[in-house]
């Protein structure tokens, strides 16, 4: 009797694990990529995010966590870069343990190129070296307003500047390393600033050349380490053909670097308003793309739909280029708990807001 009781029980343990495997197995090849978007927390929220990790994220079947930091760590090769209260080495690897333990990959992101300065406030890279200014002549006004004299929506930094890239492959072994990942997202969404008539380095320079030189060269540092490069995909694209427009898309000539770019970088293909089929460009210029929405569930589940369908529907080749979806927050990690635990409205969305769109598009990912 007990023979055929230990019997059974191996052969119900057999069966159990077969079936998580396969369904683990099932839904990592319906959608490899499972991403959530955020700014990383701020140092007294990092229990709280780490909770939210478990309890959210983890359940949700999220493998993917891309964490804003910029200037929020206490960086030790360039102390003179941190924010004045910034995320400590323990406070990460409290992150990094809980992605761990949940199986979700943890990559860090800190904006390079554009986004170096926000409405009238620099950031800590111009700040410090005002050298690696693109457009120095390009005060920073007392208000901002948008249009401009200048068009000054972000300042951008110069990529041929000799001393740049000393400092942020610095930066990006430091995060890197702090965060124990094998990929690096490092932005470089909406750059208005390059190739300026008056940089000595960059004027009169192909846009497309010094956008794509600038990816390449950081895709490279980072394959000296065996890791990966993320970027968002709206320089890519042309935005006069395709009505996109100057920020989801490019005006100022650099899409044309969609093809002089390594292919295994990662595009994060964002759309917050249609849900545009561009996942099929980057797919068919045998880029790595996953789509990105925001906080428009019903336009984000559009794009889940759409997501799956082409990898149920392409060619091998293609299929493995489509990875899935990363959902996107632009606020806070700390505001975007208020808003998810306490259901708030958005100022701005309405009822669209990240927190829903965040339920619905996994709610349905969850019915894969
Ligand atoms: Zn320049």
């Amino acid at each position: 009797m007990k023979k055929i009781y230990i019997h059974f029980l191996i052969i119900a343990i057999f069966f159990t694990g077969a079936t998580a495997a396969f369904t683990q197995t099932s839904i990592d090849s319906l959608l490899p990529v499972r991403g959530f978007c955020i700014a990383a927390p701020s140092t007294k929220s990092i229990d709280s995010f780490v909770t939210f990790i478990n309890k959210e994220l983890a359940p949700r079947k999220v493998n993917t966590l891309i964490l804003r930091v910029d200037f929020n760590y206490q960086y030790k090769s360039h102390p003179e870069l941190r924010d004045s209260i910034a995320l400590s080495s323990a406070d990460v690897k409290k992150i990094v343990a809980a992605c761990r333990s949940n199986a979700i990959r943890v990559i860090p992101q800190v904006n390079l190129l554009g986004h170096q300065s926000w409405a009238n406030k620099t950031y800590n890279l111009l700040l410090k070296y005002p050298q690696f200014d693109e457009t120095p002549h390009v005060k920073m006004p007392a208000k901002y307003e948008w249009p401009n004299a200048d068009s000054l929506y972000c300042k951008s930094y110069c990529p041929l500047h000799p001393d740049l890239h000393k400092i942020v492959f610095a930066l990006i072994d430091e995060i890197c390393d702090a965060f124990e990942t094998d990929a690096f997202h490092a932005g470089m969404d909406e750059v208005f600033y390059i190739g300026d008539d008056k940089c000595p380095r960059c004027s009169g320079k192909d846009k497309s050349v010094l956008f794509a030189g600038e990816v390449t060269r950081i895709h490279d540092h980072l394959s000296l380490s065996n890791r990966k490069l993320w970027i968002w995909g709206d320089r890519l694209l042309d935005g006069r053909t395709t009505g996109l427009g100057m920020w989801e898309a490019s005006y100022n000539d650099t899409w044309r670097a969609v093809d002089m770019i390594p292919k295994d970088i990662m595009i994060c293909d964002w759309h917050y308003e249609r849900p545009d089929k561009t996942a099929v460009y980057f797919a068919m210029k045998g880029l790595n793309v996953v789509t990105c929405p925001w906080r428009n569930p019903s336009i984000a589940v559009s794009q889940l739909k759409d997501m799956s369908g082409l990898r149920k529907e392409s060619t091998p080749a293609m299929k493995s280029n489509f990875q899935g979806m990363v959902q996107t927050v632009w606020s806070g990690a700390e505001s975007f708990m208020r808003g998810f635990y306490n259901n708030r409205k958005d100022q701005e969305g309405g009822d669209n807001t990240p927190w829903d769109c965040f339920r619905g598009i996994y709610a349905e990912i969850g019915k894969l």
